[in-house]
This record gives C-alpha cells, structure tokens and sequence, in this order.
C-alpha cells in the first residue's frame, strides 16, 4: 500500500509517524512510533488511534474527526500542537504533534509526526523552578537586588528594593539606575558605566563600599553597595546589593560604634591625654610661678628694706615660668594635631563620601536632605583619613545639630580645588596658607546660624551653645587642619545658616602617580 520510498522514510525518521483513515484506523506505524509509546506495528495497526490517547482526549477523538469531515474546521490539522501520548504501560508523555491530510485518489487518510517532548519540557521545567527558586530567594533576602544593563537600566528590582526605595518594580524597570542616587552621583553613572565597559577599570564592582541613596520622598540615605558583573547570554549586567546602613540595626551599631570610635579618638582620648598631661606639666611651672610671686610678695612687705635686684629677679623668673607653661600648652596642642598619625595619600572624594554617609546614620528622621558637590577628579592629600574624617563629621553633626527646628533643613557639602588665580590679588599675603594646589572642603547648613557672640567663641575649648556640648569639637578640628597645612573659619550664608570652610594641601600631580 506504501510505497517503497515512504515506506523507508517511515522506517529512519527519528520522529515518530501514523497513519490513519477517516474513522481513525491506524494503517500505519514506523519504528520511532513502536519505540514511543511500547506497542508494536503489528499490535496496533487497524486498532483505533484513540488508544494512543489518554483521557479525555481518548473519547473525544471519535467526534473530533466527525466534525471535521462534517465541516472541515481544522483544529489541529496542518496546524500543530503540543499533546500527551499514552503509552502501553499506561504512563503518558508530552509530545508535538503534527497532523497533515493525506490528499490522494482513495479514502482519505490523516499523517500523523509525534516528537516526544519530555527532555524539553523537563529542562523548560527545570528552568520554571529554578527561575522561582531564584525569585523566592530574592522575595525573601532582606538586601535589596538591583539588575541594572550596560546603558545603566534597571532591569531587576526586588521587593527589599521596592521597600528601601519606594518605587514599585514597573516604576523603575526600564528607567536609569541614577535615579536612585543623590546628586552628584546621579549625573555621573552613566560615564561610571561607560568607564567600565571601556577600560575595565573596577571602581566599586567586587570592592563594597558606602554610599548615599536616595529615596522616592527625596530623602538621602547611607547604604552598603556590592556591585557584581555578570555575563548573560553575551550581555552584561549588573547586580547591585544594597544595604540599608540605617535599617539594618547591627550595622548601625557597627557605625555608631566606628563614629564613637573616632570622636573618642579626637575628643575623650586626646581631651584626657591632653588633660592630664597638662595637669602633670604645667603642675611644676605653676607652682614656681606661685612660689616666685610669693617670695616677691614677701620682699614688697617692707618697702623700706627692700632689695629690689632680688624681687625683680623672682618677677622675671615667676614671667619666665609662666611663659614655660605656655610653651607646654602650645606644645601637647601640636602634638594632639600631629602626634601618632597616620598620613597616606587619600582621595578626598571618597573620603567625604563616606564621611558624609556615616554622619547620615540617624539623621534620617531629622529630614535632612544633603547635597553632595564633588569634583570627581580623583583628587587626593597627603591626610590622616580618620582625622580629616573626624573633623568632617565634627563640622556635619554641627550643622545638623543647629538646622534641628528649622523649617528648611539642607546640608551641602561642596569640595572643589582652589582655582589658581589670574594674577594673585595684591591683599594676599605672601604666605598665604593656600591658594592654587589646595581643596577647599565647605559644610552649609541652612540652620540658626551664627550670632556675634557665638561666632567670637567658636573655636574656644569648652565652650558650647548647646546642653550636652562639649565644646571641643572644633577647635580640635582646627588644629587637625592646621596640622595638615590648611585653615578652617567660619562664614554666615545667604540662608541664614552657618558655612565652615577648611582647606587641605593637594598631592601634586607628579606625585600622585607614584602613589596609585
Ligand atoms: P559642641 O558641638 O560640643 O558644642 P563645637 O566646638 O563643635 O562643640 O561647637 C561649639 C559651638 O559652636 C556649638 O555649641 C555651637 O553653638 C556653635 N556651632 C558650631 N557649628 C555650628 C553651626 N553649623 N551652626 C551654628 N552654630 C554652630
């Protein structure tokens, strides 16, 4: 009935192929078919290929092919689709289907390609619950994930990141990444990206650092940022993991601890060296001075004997001691500024950065919002990053402290090199402190700012406008800037606010490639 070239193709196919009639005899049955569901050409042929159908398909087949020769709607012939095969054994399998009409002289008669699918549909399955392993796993990691593509879009969004931020996923999938960031990280991702992509140069992916985020409601916050890079399918993405610093309650206290850290460093371990070395120095001169001073006063009780060479000389000699204690005080200054540092070439951005992140913890119910104005120039100075770090956060606490009450409460922090002027300006001094190969690092704040009095005392030891100050703060980060070659000073804005400038020495160009 075949003919020898069908007959054949029927027997090599790999794929599976029946024949059957208008009532759904089967007339034939290749190889491939045996193999697939268990039965034998002999067994099966001019049986009703329902029984290769599990329920219901099986008493549905009979109607199926009635309807069709009634009205010729075609559901699956010349169409194709995905069905089940039943086996001899009774188990099923998914296979493809195709199903061509045989249009010849004769009876018609319906070819049937069977393709068994399991291995597909098995790997499409194994992808589905590795997909919804992934997607359980990232529901339920209390960091936030961020997919980001080359351009910077954010392709992935996981819940924690919809909480941390909050933007739904559809507000933010598409959109650039930088929008998550506060200025002046927000203009300057996208040539981060780029870099990348060009050089190769890693500047945070595998590091982890601390930086600010920013959320929906505009509010600034610090966060530990992981950024990896992946190759998927040829393309590469990002993932970023991010770490709330002021929710996560461990870390905060890490932070807090680091930041009590540095203040003790700066103020209660200084101040009680400080203190108790001046106790013990100045002890000697002063008690000299006393006992100078005594012995003149002794000599000035009688006027008339007195011997004025001697009373002179314990005068000078009591002035001599005085000057000597402050000799002393200027001396365990220098030493609080310079002693036991650590010097290295920094970058200042990076510095600031996460100074200013740090001084955040906290801050967040204060509604601060902080404007960050960096040069990212990789501009570095030869500093002791944890006091310059000390005297930032010193300077940003302040001015958070002071915008507390204040109807507008916003913190910027500007760091650019000192431009080099023109022709210097003849009311420079000769030696000036700085100028042209120095930064000048600025904190604003738009808080009560600064009155008369206030302004005359800033930088007198223990001295403080608030219940709980010290009042050492600045005037230890004055000597820390002075002891790195710069000034620190304070200025009124046009906000109302107060602004304390400092300025550091920069690493000469020449330098800082030996350095890098
Ligand atoms: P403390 O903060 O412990 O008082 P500081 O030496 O840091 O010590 O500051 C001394 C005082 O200077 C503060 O108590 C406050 O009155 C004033 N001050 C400092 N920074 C500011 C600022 N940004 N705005 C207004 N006043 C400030």
């Amino acid at each position: 009935m075949l003919s020898p070239h069908f007959r054949a193709l029927m027997d090599t196919v790999p794929d599976g192929v029946i024949v059957i009639d208008g009532q759904g005899t089967i007339l034939s049955f290749n190889p491939a078919c045996e193999r697939l569901f268990g039965w034998t050409a002999a067994e099966v042929m001019g049986r009703n290929v329902k029984m290769l159908m599990p329920a219901p398909y099986q008493g549905e087949h009979d109607q199926y092919l009635a309807r069709y020769r009634a009205t010729g709607e075609k559901r699956i012939i010349g169409i194709g689709r995905e069905a089940t095969g039943l086996r001899r054994d009774g188990t099923t399998f998914p296979m493809e289907l195709s199903v061509g009409e045989a249009l010849q002289d004769g009876p018609t008669a319906y070819i049937g390609i069977i393709r068994d699918i399991s291995d597909r549909r098995a790997a499409e399955q194994a992808l589905r619950n590795r997909e919804a392993r992934l997607a359980s796993i990232i529901e339920t990691i209390p960091d936030a994930l961020i997919v980001i593509d080359g351009q910077g879009l954010i392709r992935s969004f996981s819940p924690a990141a919809q909480r941390l931020f909050g933007y739904a996923e559809a507000e933010v999938q598409g959109r650039n990444v930088s929008m998550l960031m506060p200025s002046p990280y927000r203009e300057q991702h996208d040539q981060y990206i780029a870099r990348y992509l060009a050089t190769g140069e890693k500047r945070i992916i595998g590091v982890g650092r601390i930086v600010s985020g920013q959320r929906r409601d505009g509010t600034v916050f610090p966060m530990e940022l992981a950024v990896g890079a992946v190759d998927l399918e040829g393309e590469r993405l990002f993932t970023g993991f991010v770490h709330d610093l002021t929710e996560h309650q461990a870390v905060e206290r890490r932070l807090q601890q680091l930041q009590a850290e540095l203040l003790h460093v700066g103020r209660v371990s200084v101040m009680g060296q400080l203190a108790s070395a001046l106790a013990h120095e100045l002890n000697q001169p002063l008690t000299a001075v006393v006992n100078y001073i005594k012995a003149s006063l002794r000599l000035l009780e009688r006027p008339e004997t007195v011997d004025m060479p001697l009373a002179r000389e314990a005068m000078e000699k009591a002035s001599a001691q005085a000057l000597r204690a402050g000799q002393i005080i200027r001396r365990l200054r220098d030493f609080i500024a310079k002693g036991g540092t650590d010097r290295r070439a920094e970058s200042l951005d990076g510095l600031i950065e996460e100074a200013a992140a740090l001084a955040l913890v906290g801050a967040r119910e204060s509604g601060v919002r902080m404007e960050l104005r960096l040069q990212r120039q990789d501009l570095r100075a030869v500093i002791d990053k944890i006091q310059i770090q000390q005297v930032l956060l010193n300077l940003i606490r302040n001015a958070v402290e002071a915008m507390e009450g204040q109807p507008e409460r916003i913190l910027s922090i500007t760091a650019a090199p000192i431009a080099v002027p023109a022709t210097a300006p003849a009311t420079a001094p000769a030696t000036a402190p700085d100028g042209a190969g120095f930064m000048e690092i600025a904190v604003a704040d738009t808080g009560h700012g600064l009155d008369d009095a206030t302004m005359a005392r800033l930088f007198q030891p223990f001295v403080s406008g608030k219940e709980r100050g010290m009042g050492v703060g600045l005037s230890i980060s004055r000597s820390i800037v002075e002891a790195h070659g710069g000034r620190l000073w304070p200025e009124r804005n046009e906000h109302g606010g107060a602004t304390f400038r400092f300025t550091l020495p920069l690493l000469p160009e020449t330098e800082r490639n030996h350095d890098a």
